[in-house]
Parts: structure tokens; sequence; C-alpha cells
């Protein structure tokens, strides 16, 4: 995990406060995919670590984070296979969508790609890879999916 620098440039809206922090928000965390990294948060008082961030720490409700580049590792905790999925995913169904526990501790859901769906298995390790396309139905923020290591 490393700390990244909060005067951050970048041609992205990162949305900041007066200061000109980056808030915790989950647009900032797409933000960051854009730029191909897996952020969440740590809680400046407890010490949890969140991802996606959430603006209140779940654990101590207080509301000061620094943000932490995550190796984007995990292992698959649990998933289900999509046949009939919203409209905009249609090409893609059948499709896995999965809960991985990251090796920095939180759970984060996402879409489990390059792999075949009847070889995904609980506990198999999976990292982050982005989508080079953004996508053209709103949210039009760039998207991570889980495959294998
Ligand atoms: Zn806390």
């Amino acid at each position: 995990m490393s700390k990244i620098t909060l005067t951050h440039k970048s041609k992205i809206a990162f949305v900041t406060d007066e200061n000109g922090t980056i808030l915790p928000t989950v647009q900032n965390f797409y933000n960051y995919c854009a730029e191909r990294k897996l952020m969440g948060t740590k809680c400046m008082k407890c010490g949890a670590i969140i991802c996606p961030p959430r603006t209140i720490c779940p654990k101590c409700l207080k509301d000061k984070f620094e943000w932490i580049e995550f190796k984007g590792r995990g292992k698959l905790l649990t998933y289900t296979i999509i046949h009939f999925p919203p409209t905009q995913f249609q090409a893609l169904a059948p499709y896995a969508v999965g809960i991985v526990k990251l090796e920095e501790g939180p759970q984060l859901s996402g879409m489990i790609k390059n792999v075949k769906v009847e070889e995904i298995r609980i506990g198999m390790p999976l990292q982050v890879d982005y989508e080079t396309a953004i996508p053209k139905e709103w949210p039009r923020w760039a998207r991570y999916f889980f495959k294998p290591e």
C-alpha cells in the first residue's frame, strides 16, 4: 500500500474540498479506476480500510480519510452467474459477478472475466483489471473487473 499525494494532477475531474483534498466518493473511486488504480481509504481515526470509499467510517463514524492504493489482488468469496442481465450487459451473458476479499481486507464486488464461467471456483485468486473503453451509458465511469491471476 502506498500513499498518494493529494495535489493530484489529472485530466479527470476529481471531486475535492476547498483545500484540494480528493474526497472519499464513489465517483473519485472510479476516477482512479480510469487511471488503472484500485484505491480505497483508510480512516485516520480508527484505521479501518474501506473500499469502495464512503464519506463516513462505518466503524467509528468519523469522516477523515487518506487514500491508499490497493494491490488489486484477492480471493473469490462467492459468485453468481447472470443469465438475464440488465439491457446494457445483455451481450455479455452469461457472465459471473463475484465478491472478492482483497488482500488489504475489504470485500469488493465485480464482474469476473477472462475465464469460462464453469471454471470459476470459490477461493480462486483473482486480480483487478480495467476496461479500456468508457461505457456509453450512465454512469460514464471507467470500470474495473476481476480476472484470474
Ligand atoms: Zn474509523
